[in-house]
């Protein structure tokens, strides 16, 4: 009988072959000690073979996770772990809905308002990095930057190019709309941006402005209200309010207020 069994150490040395074959160098570490503990507990073939494909698929999927994330060009590494709601206790049930990530999967937006420090930036950060664990692709930059990229693409002739290549990435986060106001050319290049996103594929948006400041951001009433309507048809609003968590505790109570057209206060 063991005659026909093939010996350990041929097995092994099968299972490396094997191992480089499927680029899967990990199989090899799990495969021992893994076969180890299913003699211990007694497991079935089909439980082992589970338990060591389980572990390379993890493992693949977080390092295409990190692989993601690294990608997307996120201003610092912030989660909704390190969120304190207590601070913002209002959005606290729209982005527990917001963290299952199906907003994605039906393409719509979401839209962060509020004062500076209030944590927008984190917000949008801590949701990409949700998505890129989900396995989507995601793209993260300010409005300028955004609008410098689709600039350059334009003057080289390759905008339609460069926002199909875009749209490939599942979600856009557009930060600090409104922190410096747009040139009609920039306005409409962006306008393009939301277009060619409308009911394909999310964006985020941060903002210190409210929706009623934005036609000075884009220098004209009529571009703003046609993009806003594009945005928030499939959208969900959040407004974050108070002070800025970068100075609690610093014995400053409030930031200039930012002067818009609107009647919103800015508290
Ligand atoms: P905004 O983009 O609204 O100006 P940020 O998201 O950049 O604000 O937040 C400023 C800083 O304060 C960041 O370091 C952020 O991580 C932190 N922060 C803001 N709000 C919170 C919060 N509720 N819980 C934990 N950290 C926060
Ligand atoms: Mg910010």
């Amino acid at each position: 009988m063991a005659a026909a069994k093939t010996r350990p150490d041929d097995a092994v040395k099968q299972l490396h072959y094997l191992a480089a074959s499927l680029k899967a160098p990990r199989i090899l570490e799990s495969a021992s000690r893994l076969a180890d503990q299913a003699r211990d507990a007694g497991w079935t073939f089909e439980d082992y073979l589970a338990a060591v494909l389980e572990r390379e698929v993890s493992a693949r999927n977080a390092s295409g996770a990190q692989l993601r994330i690294r990608a997307a060009g996120f201003p610092a590494a912030k989660t909704l772990e390190d969120f304190d709601f207590d601070a913002q206790p209002a959005v606290r049930q729209q982005i527990a809905a917001l963290a299952s990530g199906a907003f994605l999967t039906e393409a719509r937006n979401v839209v962060l308002l509020g004062p500076p420090g209030t944590g927008k930036t984190h917000l949008a950060t801590a949701l990409g990095v949700i998505a890129a664990r989900q396995a989507h692709r995601v793209l993260f930059a300010t409005a300028t930057d955004w609008v410098t990229r689709l600039t350059d693409a334009h003057r080289a002739g390759r905008l339609p190019h460069e926002l199909a290549k875009l749209r490939r990435y599942r979600l856009i986060i557009v930060d600090e709309v409104g922190y410096l106001p747009f040139e009609q050319d920039a306005a409409n290049l962006f306008f393009q941006l939301v277009s060619s996103r409308y009911e394909h594929a999310s964006l985020i948006l941060t903002s210190n402005l409210p929706f009623s400041g934005w036609g000075g951001v884009f220098g004209d009433q009529a571009v703003a209200a046609a993009m806003i309507d594009r945005i928030v048809h499939h959208a969900d609003v959040l407004t974050l309010k108070g002070a800025s968590y970068r100075l609690r505790g610093r014995g400053i109570d409030s930031l200039p207020s930012i002067r818009t057209t609107s009647a919103e206060p800015q508290t």
